[in-house]
């Protein structure tokens, strides 16, 4: 018996041993109780994850070690996008550090630096990706899904902050892919459960051996 889908959902690939078993664990557990899959490397885990979770139309907050990994599940969304023939928005969330546009120009790259920077520049007034962004649609990004380099091209061809863009982005994604960071410190998790409520999510932590 294979397992139930939406209409125009599926699993985007032949299925490899023990895909289609783990596809449907999940599907039947994910929501009432915590799953846990142990698979090999090249099992397909991500792929097996985002077909059992998409059709329930939640968001899915995708946890990595480091904001590096956040592109993995976001590249396979493009695919099962792609093969499914879907559109589901989903992209990579990053901290000021990696999106600061202004600390790139100034040459800043010390963490602390650059959210002082961001708070002194801001609350003046004097960053000028921030002060565009108050003018600018965000929701045409949300299109099609998008990883950490493309939010970047995107928001410097329009002049606008892309940290404070992808801020906007949240509500509208059904993936965010972030750094574990995002989920256990309370004060960082709050940046996302405010504009994503964390009890209307599946949380995916991925190598949670690594907590
Ligand atoms: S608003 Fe954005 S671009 Fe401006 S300083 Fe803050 S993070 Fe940087």
């Amino acid at each position: 018996m294979g397992v139930s889908l939406p209409e125009g959902l599926g699993f985007p690939y032949d299925f490899r041993e023990g895909q289609e078993e783990a596809l449907r664990f999940i599907a039947m557990n994910a929501g009432w109780r915590n799953v846990c899959l142990n698979a090999p490397t090249g099992f397909g885990k991500t792929v097996v994850i985002l077909s059992a979770l998409l059709p329930r139309r939640a968001p899915i907050i995708w946890a990595v070690r480091t904001g590096n990994e956040a592109d993995r599940p976001v590249e396979e969304l493009k695919l099962f996008n792609e093969r499914c023939g879907c559109n589901f928005f989903g992209f990579s969330f990053r901290g000021k550090r990696d999106m600061c546009l202004l600390a790139r120009e100034m040459e800043v790259r010390d963490p602390d630096a650059v959210s002082y920077l961001c708070r002194v520049k801001k609350g003046k007034g004097e960053c000028r990706y921030y002060e565009n962004l108050k003018w600018f649609d965000t929701e045409p990004m949300a299109e099609k899904p998008l990883i950490y380099a493309e939010v970047m091209e995107a928001c410097s061809r329009e002049e606008v902050c892309p940290y404070y863009a992808q801020q906007r982005l949240l509500p509208l994604a059904d993936l965010v892919a972030l750094s574990y960071n995002y989920i256990v410190n309370e004060e960082m998790s709050w940046t996302i459960r405010s504009r994503l409520p964390f009890e209307r999510c599946f949380l995916v932590v991925d190598e949670a051996h690594n907590l």
